[in-house]
């Protein structure tokens, strides 16, 4: 199977090209149909298997298909949370290459740093925000952050989110989201705590297990 079987459209095959990526990883032939029909997806699939692709680039695809005419600042589309900065940082690099030639922004926010340029940032509307959760309520809170525009949800790592204890924290900002918004829950391992949440959250979900 190629890219272009996946149906993605040209600013993303050439910006995959552009990687170097030869053919999708079988995540990827697996999930990206799923997303692209507005699916709920629950996927185990350990980091290295190319999973960040499997996400971000059907959103992108979306994202960039239903674009309304030019608004009064960007709203946030996708959200995408992980547990730890160094993967959030890694999954905004990703939304970087694979978006290149899209008119798509990103940005990422993680605690232990300055939040104040994290606050001009979002002042200026993004289309998409990759977050910690502890940084994103704290701008939430701050009233920085609106999530009324939400359009997908991805739970990244979430065996590794509920080990670092933030199941009440993960909760809450899926509740702070719009009801019928989109979510893709990856994880490593597949425990009964996040077969729980996923039982919460997900609606009808397609499996997926590499
Ligand atoms: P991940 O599992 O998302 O952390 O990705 C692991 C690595 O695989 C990253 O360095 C990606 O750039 C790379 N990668 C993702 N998809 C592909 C692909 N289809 N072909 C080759 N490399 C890929």
């Amino acid at each position: 199977m190629s890219f272009k079987d996946l149906q993605l459209n040209k600013p993303l095959l050439r910006a995959i090209a552009e990687a170097g990526y030869d053919n999708p990883t079988l995540v990827q032939e697996k999930t990206i149909p799923f997303v692209l029909e507005n699916k709920d997806i629950i996927c185990s699939a350990q980091t290295g298997t190319g999973k960040t692709a499997a996400f971000a680039l059907p959103i992108l695809q979306q994202l960039f298909d239903k674009q309304d005419a030019p608004k009064k600042g960007k709203k946030i589309r996708a959200l995408i949370v992980s547990p730890t900065r160094e993967l959030a940082a890694q999954i905004h690099e990703n939304f970087k290459t694979y978006g290149k030639n899209t008119n798509l922004t990103s940005t990422v926010i993680f605690g232990g740093t300055s939040i104040e340029p994290q606050k001009d940032v979002l002042k200026k509307g993004i289309d998409i925000l990759i977050a910690t959760p502890g940084r994103l309520l704290d701008l939430h809170k701050q009233d920085c952050i609106n999530l009324d525009y939400v359009e997908t949800l991805v739970l990244d790592e979430a065996d590794l989110m509920l080990d670092m204890g933030f199941i009440d924290d993960v909760k809450k900002i899926e509740r702070l989201c719009p009801e019928g918004k989109q979510i893709l829950l990856f994880s490593a391992t597949m425990p009964f705590k996040v077969e729980q949440l996923a039982n919460t959250i997900l609606k009808t979900p397609e499996r997926v297990e590499v």
